[in-house]
């Protein structure tokens, strides 16, 4: 399959080293002190959308309460986590359209050694990926991260954001 965008290889070394040893990167982007350029494409009092920063695929979005929260149902109200869900229905169904996406996947993960805070994955799957590399293979890192100018990732958090309203 051929892609827009080339692929690089960070150094997940170091990656998994600030991920266990910094403060969360969620709260991080949330109080705007991340030093990683951010992409919003939604914020409101409760929640935030942005790009993710390590584009394992071209729209790749998470979705965060502001607030930590660690259990993904258990520290949510259920009208608290249907609210959120409300969002991530929204932002998924934005991404899914801006990017023309086959397939659109959902995930959360998270450790509490490093990457605690609550947060959705949101992640467009293009038509044309090979099958052993759909599903779990397409959010991960072996592929690599796509090297999306600083720009373009400007432009297309503005078309997610208008497309959420
Ligand atoms: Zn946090």
């Amino acid at each position: 399959m051929e892609e827009r965008f080339e692929r690089f290889h960070p150094d997940m070394e170091a990656f998994h080293h600030g991920m266990t040893t910094r403060p969360c990167f969620v709260c991080e982007i949330v109080a705007g002190v991340n030093e990683l350029p951010q992409h919003f494409v939604y914020e409101d009092d409760e929640a935030v959308a942005f790009l993710d920063a390590y584009p394992r695929a071209y729209g790749y979005t998470l979705v965060a309460p502001k607030e930590q929260r660690e259990q993904v149902t258990g520290d949510f109200s259920m009208e608290e986590y249907l609210d959120l869900q409300r969002l991530v229905y929204r932002v998924t169904e934005a991404v899914r359209e801006e990017v023309g996406a086959e397939l659109m996947y959902l995930y959360t993960f998270g450790s509490n050694q490093g990457g605690a805070h609550v947060h959705w994955h949101v992640v467009p799957l293009p038509p044309g990926v090979p099958y052993e590399d759909q599903q779990g293979a397409w959010a991960g890192w072996s592929k690599g991260v796509l090297k999306i100018p600083r720009e373009e990732m400007a432009s297309l958090a503005a078309r997610i954001g208008a497309r959420i309203g």
